[in-house]
């Protein structure tokens, strides 16, 4: 098949064109989250825009399989394998298992994609799954002598490589960008950038899982699991790795020196990095503590696809700064939007010759690395386009396979409150009951009503043009 898709490859520092293994076929991989709480709405960016890329790949016609790994082992504070690890800080914060935060905060994950319309990899494998696997590729590390014991843990010697800075345009600045609470210097390290592939020794002994090695009791280091998670499933060449850019420098890096070196051949051609969502203050992230999520966009009536649509009017690879004044921005270009698309009548049949103008010109933005903003463009093209109804549907349909913004399906009350249609429903349904409640003066029914729905996070406020609701 022809191969137009192009975007931005970090590896070779260039906008090139995806030219798979084999024809056809796209073996995809991403890094998934350390589930140790919430996923804030910029590691939701990089997702989303992940999420376009795959589906792009599949509206233009190949076969993916995307894998995702779920880091629930071996994370810790610093990506330099340095502080204590993440999981065991969100058991204790919680007073829950490592185990039990991990389950909550997966489904918790994805809760939030689905709500995203971000599509559910086709492999999702967490790390506790795959010990044996880190343990063989470990094992084949030492015995080619990339790899060294010292102090009771097991090190990936970085001076055995050639080209071990293989994302060397990132400035030193840069690459200390992953390195985000660099704390104190481990010495047993022969050299500054070794990372521990397995631990049996750090400072952290109370370590809540644990597994038997040749090298004693004890759990792996991050970066091994994405090596062995994405071989398990992909086998040993890869076409697409995506992360957010903070992966560049360790993570990405230390994945391709792990693997190169087990297999001894070139392991993957593309890496798709997402630039940050920042707030006021940089870079969002969880360990700042304050962060935002989706679930508290929807509080605050926000419905989720619409920060999708925030994120795809601008390009992936331009850090974006989030503010509710941009949001609202959006929401209103989205509810204006739906409204449009709901006027659309439903009768008539597709003009082909348009129908293929027009899905062209949507591909030809896409495949120009990833220009979601632009495709959007298209979308507010073609409504003012001089073709028929039947016509403009039959697009939004096919560019939904995309956008994933739910353009032929969202109500207007949906686009504006966040609030389905049945919770749109219930919602005045019980607003007629309070007012029935009031009229025969039974106040206390009327106050329940009230509290029923604050509960359910709806406020009511009596105005003169009669009662209306929005979300706490
Ligand atoms: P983590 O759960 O910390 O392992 O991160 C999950 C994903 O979110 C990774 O791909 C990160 O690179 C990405 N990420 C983290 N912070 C941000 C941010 N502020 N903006 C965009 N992506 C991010
Ligand atoms: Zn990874």
């Amino acid at each position: 098949m022809e191969n137009k898709l192009k975007f931005y490859n970090t590896l070779s520092r260039k906008v090139e064109t995806v030219i798979p293994n084999e024809d056809g076929k796209i073996a995809m991989y991403t890094c998934g989250p350390t589930v140790y709480h919430f996923a804030h709405i910029g590691n939701l960016r990089s997702y989303i825009m992940e999420d376009v890329l795959e589906k792009t790949l599949r509206y233009l016609g190949y076969d993916v399989k995307r894998v995702m790994n779920i880091t629930d082992v071996g994370h810790l504070s610093s990506d330099a394998d340095t502080g204590e690890d993440k999981m065991l800080k969100g058991a204790k914060r919680e007073h829950k298992t490592v185990m039990e935060i991990a389950k909550f905060y997966t489904d918790k994950f994805f809760e939030d994609c689905e709500k995203l319309n971000i599509k559910k990899p086709d492999v999702v494998e967490p790390a506790t799954n795959c010990i044996d696997d880190f343990i063989h590729m470990i094992e084949v590390l030492l015995e080619k002598g990339y790899a060294y014991q010292a102090g009771g843990n097991v090190y990936f010697d970085t001076s055995k490589l050639e080209d071990y800075y293989v994302f060397s345009s990132q400035s030193e600045k840069e690459l200390l960008v992953g390195v985000r609470d660099d704390v104190e210097e481990d010495a047993n390290k022969k050299n500054k950038n070794d990372f521990v592939l397995w631990f049996t020794k750090s400072k952290f002994e109370d370590q809540a899982l644990k597994w038997d090695s040749p090298w004693g009791t004890g759990y792996p280091g991050w970066h091994i699991e994405c090596s062995c998670i994405s071989m398990k499933h992909l086998g040993e060449y890869m076409d697409i790795h995506c992360g957010g850019v903070d992966n560049i420098f360790p993570h990405h890096t230390n994945e391709i020196a792990q693997s190169e070196s087990y297999t001894g051949h070139k392991w993957c051609n593309y890496w798709f990095h997402v630039q940050y969502l920042n707030d006021k203050s940089g870079k969002m992230s969880k360990s700042k503590g304050d962060f935002l999520t989706v679930s508290l966009l929807e509080e605050k009536g926000y419905d989720p696809v619409v920060y999708r649509m925030f994120c795809l009017q601008s390009h992936y690879r331009k850090p974006l700064e989030f503010s509710y004044e941009a949001l609202d921005n959006v929401k209103s270009a989205y509810v204006k939007l739906i409204k449009r698309i709901q006027e659309l009548k439903e009768d008539g049949t597709v003009e082909q010759e348009k129908f293929q103008e027009y899905k062209e010109r949507f591909e030809n933005e896409l495949c120009n690395d990833l220009n979601t903003a632009m495709a959007i463009t298209v979308v507010y093209d073609l409504l003012k386009a001089d073709m028929n109804d039947a016509t403009k549907r039959a697009l939004m349909e096919d560019f939904d396979r995309v956008l994933s913004l739910n353009l032929l399906t969202a109500t207007v009350e949906e686009a504006n409150t966040g609030v389905d249609a049945e919770m749109e429903a219930y919602i005045l349904q019980m607003i007629e009951e309070r007012k029935a409640a009031k009229k025969e003066k039974n106040f206390a029914r009327a106050d329940e009503i009230r509290d029923t729905l604050l509960e359910k996070g709806i406020i009511l406020e009596d105005t003169r043009e009669g009662v209306k609701w929005k979300k706490a």
